[in-house]
């Protein structure tokens, strides 16, 4: 129980615990204090880590059963708790309300999901070896082992779902799991905690540690924890894989979504919904998503009327304060952010990109803007901007509109508007992304479908399945004589 004077505790080893120091969290709307959080001594990281490790042989051979029940149990309290976990999103994140049950109602998907398919889960099938003499009378049978206890990294941009998509596949393979929420946005993932907690599931399977950035390190060296299941920056998901090249570790990084705009598209209702798609899914949560539209690649017969209808379609976006149900863009996640946004924009502009909309900042929030012409060697041309800002990019035919998506070091996913199937499978064949969204923007994610990037956008999928098999093996055993 929080009191006003205590801060939130932490979960070590399903059980909540407090250390010796703490970590505020503040609104970035209005630097309000939302929580105060406490920090895990070294001395407790280390008891979590080992109580994961000590009952890792044990919770893999749980009842898939037991495990789906544990899923569905978060499921429910997640349905009945929603408006309460948005508001709690919103106030750390700064995420509007919608947006923010939007949240919470994928984070119900996730834990659904993970019942259904820990229930479902083995990866094993029989192989017959006699196809080679030296077979004969051999049978082969493959089951999947987890490797291991998880070490799951999440970002604060989406501070509850994201330590879902590391937890519920855990829990659904049955592999102990200590999570590390954002240092900005600990609270969501402190609550999935508490809904943990409610459950059946062995002390020790799970943690929620609060460690701070200086010390993770240590942790992420552990060689207890085999696997690291990291969503965050580029900078950050690269440098650790680098530092533990034996462990198998799963980047979720970041990218520069691209939505392209093919010449067929281009009746008035056409670029009315795409300037609408592309809008909203330019500024939603502040352009503060992976897979935002930062470039909008449009065909020359179409780019010159879409331009201005995007324009406006941004200029109507409302907004404000993240707690207001009609609000659609909320502030960045703090004012350094917001500043940074702010300096990528000025260096564009002032090497000649032109401003059609927005580039102010007041605070941590940052009008939605669009530009066009920004050069591919400023700031905002090569790296994710991470905030409310598209350019436009115009292109001659497919060929060059492809050639442009890839023209990136990130590859997570891009978006395609065409009523051309043949163009469609194209796009499917020749860009270098983990996904491509036929008919949208590149900003739509199902959190079952297998998600992830490559190029400098990642390693590894996640979904929930696809993450399931990323944290165990198949282990074959061969029958002879039968
Ligand atoms: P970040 O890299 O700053 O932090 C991510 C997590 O890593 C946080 O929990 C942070 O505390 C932790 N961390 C920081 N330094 C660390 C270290 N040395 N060792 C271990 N952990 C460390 O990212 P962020 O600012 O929280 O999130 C934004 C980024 O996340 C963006 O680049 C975005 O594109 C990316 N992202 C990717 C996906 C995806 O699925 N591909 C989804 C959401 C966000």
């Amino acid at each position: 129980m929080t009191t006003a004077t205590s801060p939130h505790a932490f979960w070590l080893a399903g059980r909540r615990a407090t250390g010796d120091s703490t970590l505020d969290v503040t609104s970035p709307w209005d630097g309000r204090h939302v929580g105060t959080v406490s920090v895990p001594t070294d001395d407790q990281v280390e008891e979590a880590v080992a109580a994961a490790a000590g009952v890792a042989e044990s919770f893999a051979a749980t009842p898939a059963h037991v495990r789906a029940a544990a899923l569905d149990h978060v499921t429910a309290r997640l349905v009945e708790r929603t408006e309460e976990i948005a508001q709690l999103i919103s106030a750390e994140n700064g995420k509007p309300m919608k947006w923010a049950r939007g949240e919470v109602g994928r984070c119900v998907s996730v834990f659904r999901w993970a019942a259904e398919e820990a229930r479902r889960f083995n990866g094993g099938e029989a192989q017959r070896l006699d196809s080679d003499a030296g077979g004969t009378g051999r049978l082969a049978y493959t089951r999947r082992f987890p490797y291991g206890p998880v070490l799951g990294i999440a970002p604060f941009n989406f501070p509850l779902n994201l330590c879902a998509h590391k937890v519920a596949p855990a829990i659904a393979v049955g592999t102990p799991i200590i999570l590390k929420p954002a240092p900005a946005t600990p609270l969501s993932g402190l609550l999935l905690g508490e809904l943990l907690a409610e459950t059946e599931l062995p002390a020790g399977s799970w943690s929620v540690l609060t460690v701070p950035n200086d010390r993770m390190p240590a942790l992420v060296q552990d060689e207890r924890l085999p696997i690291i299941s990291f969503t965050g920056s580029d900078t950050v998901g690269w440098a650790i894989r680098d530092s533990v090249p034996r462990k198998r570790v799963t980047l979720e990084l970041g990218g520069n979504g691209a939505a392209v705009v093919l010449g067929d598209w281009s009746s008035e209702a056409d670029l009315d919904h795409a300037a609408q798609r592309i809008a909203t899914f330019s500024n939603y949560q502040a352009g503060q998503s992976c897979i935002s539209v930062q470039r909008v690649i449009a065909d020359a017969s179409v780019h010159d009327r879409l331009v201005p209808k995007v324009v406006a379609a941004v200029e109507a976006l409302n907004c404000g304060d993240p707690a207001d149900d009609t609000t659609d863009v909320g502030p960045l996640v703090s004012e350094d952010a917001a500043r940074r946004v702010e300096s990528w924009v000025s260096e564009a502009v002032s090497r000649g990109a032109t401003l059609l909309t927005g580039g102010k900042r007041e605070g941590a929030a940052f009008q939605p803007t669009v530009l066009q012409d920004v050069p591919q060697d400023t700031q905002l041309g090569c790296e994710e901007v991470f905030g409310p800002v598209m350019s436009f990019v115009k292109v001659n035919g497919e060929e060059e509109a492809f050639a442009a998506v890839n023209d990136s070091k990130f590859g997570l996913q891009a978006g395609l508007f065409t009523h051309d199937i043949q163009a469609a499978f194209r796009a499917h064949r020749a860009l270098e992304v983990g996904g491509v969204v036929v008919g949208d923007v590149p900003s739509y994610r199902a959190d079952q479908m297998p998600y992830g990037g490559v190029k400098a956008s990642g390693v590894g999928r996640e979904g929930v399945r696809f993450a399931m098999e990323d944290y165990t093996y198949e282990r074959v055993m061969v029958l002879t004589g039968i």
